[in-house]
């Protein structure tokens, strides 16, 4: 399947503010969409409360704006697409595809062993009947190889029954699963490129799968690499990455075009003549694939 037009996004989750790491991820993702003359939208992916931190949302919009990116069209909020997830779920047990499970952590981590993303799901309720009803809803995977061409990382395949196991949908707590919401998403908002974190590449057959099994197109893939600190850990919030300022765009905007190999000459010093220079000089070809170390 072809898109007729290149459509990209920036997916950010409001469970921190942007650090440099996210900032590269963004900076990648528009310029590959304003290089290929296509859209690039923005779409908040706020589906776990409990994760959020408040304000966070505003914040990024605000950063996101302060920094000149440009979205097309108005800002997506997953909170408000709880129908479509709905919808397609509904499609999926219709066709046999999803089933309903009732295990706790406790019973999967007792017998389950782990694969390449935590453990891989016993199958203990593969023939509940959609009827038996569940807390949660899993996807129901066939045994294969399922595998990608990535525009930067290569060919990366998985098998998704032996490495990862039949995954969740809905979670037991009544959240909607991020690989289910990003594929609905993806599909519903008709984007044919997803630019976004290496951290992410572990996730792409898992969402392959859900798109198969939908019967929707898959987008191409292009992993950018994720900067990582002198421990090897990828910035988040989680190892402290510092929130990007506003107030030194230029100086961060200067430094993530950098670390994705496009180093801005030293006439250059605004926004404006960054980006200007950016979106002309702009390659993939340059892009480094693995993680980028930083002395942060
Ligand atoms: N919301 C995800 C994150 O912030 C990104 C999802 C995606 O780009 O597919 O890590």
């Amino acid at each position: 399947m072809t898109f007729a037009t290149y459509r990209g996004r920036f997916a950010p989750s409001p469970t921190g503010l942007l650090h440099a790491g996210s900032l590269c991820t963004a900076v990648g993702s528009y310029l590959e969409a304003r290089a290929r003359g296509g859209e690039w939208l923005l779409r908040m992916e706020d589906l776990d409360p409990p994760r959020e931190m408040a304000g966070a949302a505003d914040h990024i919009l605000r950063t996101l704006d302060a920094f000149g990116f440009e979205w097309d069209g108005e800002v997506a909020y997953q909170s408000r697409r709880h129908a479509l997830y709905r919808h397609a779920l509904e499609r999926l047990i219709a066709s046999g595809h999803a089933y309903p499970c009732n295990c706790t952590r406790k019973d999967i981590a007792a017998l389950a062993r782990r694969g390449l993303d935590g453990y891989v799901y016993p199958g203990l309720c593969r023939q509940r009947s959609p009827e038996q009803g569940g807390r949660a809803w899993r996807l129901r995977l066939a045994d294969g190889e399922t595998s990608l061409q990535d525009r930067l990382q290569g060919v990366y395949s998985q098998n998704l029954a032996r490495d990862i196991g039949d995954f969740v949908l809905l979670r037991a707590d009544g959240l909607w699963a991020y690989q289910l919401a990003v594929v609905v998403d993806d599909a519903e908002q008709g984007v044919s490129d997803v630019v976004r974190g290496a951290d992410l590449l572990v996730s792409t057959p898992r969402q392959i799968a859900v798109q198969q099994a939908l019967g929707v197109p898959t987008p191409a893939y292009c992993h950018l690499p994720v900067l990582v600190n002198a421990a090897g850990e990828k910035l988040s919030k989680q190892t402290l990455a510092p929130a990007i300022s506003a107030a030194a765009a230029a100086a961060e905007l200067r430094q993530a075009l950098s670390r994705l190999g496009h180093t801005p000459p030293p006439d250059c010093g605004s926004l404006a003549e960054l980006w200007a220079w950016a979106r002309a000089s702009w390659s993939l070809d340059r892009v480094p694939a693995g993680p980028i170390t930083i002395d942060a």
